[in-house]
């Protein structure tokens, strides 16, 4: 039988931790109720939910309320960007992004921008990075959102969500952060970092697809949002639908093992990435995308001079699942927008490798994936 490639491909999913598959299951079968409803079998629904939403809001040191359950972060970042934009274009019409930023928060900014309202798309260094006095001069009257994501899903940066919060409050600006690749990898405080709108997923955390959240503040201020989905008026009216027991018990259970396992994770991980990064070093003509320590423990993202990013894919596919640094749009063949962003050449931009390492990667498989990387990397080249 053929072997499973090595997944080191964390930053597109994660497998489902057995831990929480075991805590899902009852919600499927003997505790199906809709949480709504008013007699036991929704009863016992919603205290699971009720215990949930505490989980999770006390994990990134919110109040339960403030939790609005989505079906991942896409329609959080679609409910706080267009939420917003909707509740508030009497104060302003100017929203201001990354261009690092994920789709999921780039389109419904063009989008927005198609309905009359102004985006500004902030730059970022060479290290990935926001720079504060870039963000502070954008900031207008008129201004009413800032949106930056807290880790970036192809080269891991961590922005300075503390320091970009604190810029927000004295300029009384609404501040959103995509969360995605974020939650139970690093350290996230609504209260320290002023954050005023949060996104979330569960599967990039080893809980399932098609369940995530969007933290809204209820006070110091209150944020309003308008409602994208109308309906039974669940959610405080903000995201209506039937809610979803056993995803959100998943989600629950996957948030509380990855803070459980936060620290000792991270210096697991780091330990592992730097042997793959040391291991990759004796090429020559590599380069690391992104800050090489303000990043997420399991991010590494490389680019090759001289080799052609698919050829380099195709090559190692049989050994190891990963994404090239254009993989949320690996259907199309232009570079990455986030490897462009930080001043990398076209062709850098093509051949890059995006590692995602995870709780599941083993010293053993990352000493096998340098090996064939290094190999493959060679062929590739002797061939040019
Ligand atoms: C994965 C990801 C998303 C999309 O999340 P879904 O839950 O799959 O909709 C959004 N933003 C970032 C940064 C991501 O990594």
């Amino acid at each position: 039988m053929e072997k499973s490639p090595i997944y080191l491909d964390c930053h597109s999913t994660t497998p489902v931790d057995r831990r929480v598959v075991d805590a899902m299951l009852p919600f499927f079968t003997e505790h199906f109720g809709n949480p709504s409803s008013l007699h036991s079998y929704g009863w016992s629904a919603e205290a699971a939910v009720k215990k949930s939403r505490e989980t999770i809001a006390q994990s990134i040191n919110s109040q339960p309320e403030e939790i609005v359950f989505t079906s991942g972060a896409t329609e959080a970042n679609n409910l706080a960007l267009k939420g917003v934009a909707e509740a508030y274009f009497n104060y302003g019409k100017h929203i201001i992004t990354v261009q690092t930023e994920h789709s999921a928060v780039l389109d419904p900014c063009r989008y927005l921008e198609s309905l009359g309202f102004e985006v500004t798309y902030l730059p970022v260094n060479g290290d990935g990075l926001v720079e504060l006095s870039i963000l502070e001069k954008a900031i207008r009257p008129e201004t009413i959102l800032v949106s930056v994501m807290a880790a970036n899903n192809e080269i891991g940066v961590l922005q300075p969500l503390k320091e970009i919060g604190a810029l927000c409050q004295d300029n009384d600006v609404l501040f959103h952060t995509d969360a995605a690749q974020a939650i139970g990898k690093v350290p996230l405080d609504v209260q320290a970092m002023n954050i005023h709108l949060m996104s979330m997923t569960a599967h990039k955390v080893y809980g399932p697809k098609g369940i995530g959240a969007l933290y809204v503040r209820r006070r110091q201020p209150r944020v309003n949002l308008a409602a994208q989905l109308h309906g039974g008026g669940h959610e405080r009216g903000m995201r209506s639908g039937t809610l979803y027991p056993p995803q959100i018990v998943g989600f629950a259970k996957a948030v509380e093992l990855a803070m459980a396992e936060m620290v000792s994770e991270r210096e697991r991980l780091v330990g592992l990435r730097s042997q793959l990064y040391h291991h990759l070093s004796q090429l020559p003509d590599i380069h690391l995308n992104g800050h090489p320590s303000q990043r997420l423990p399991g991010n590494l993202n490389v680019s090759f001079g001289g080799v052609d990013g698919q050829s380099l894919l195709l090559g190692l596919q049989p050994t190891v699942a990963l994404s090239s640094g254009s993989a949320c749009s690996s259907a199309s063949t232009a570079p990455s927008h986030v490897l462009k962003a930080l001043g990398r050449s076209d062709r850098l931009a093509y051949a890059s490798l995006r590692f995602g390492l995870g709780r599941f990667t083993t010293a053993s498989d990352i000493q096998q994936v340098g090996k064939a990387v290094v190999e493959t990397v060679e062929a590739l080249r002797s061939l040019a």
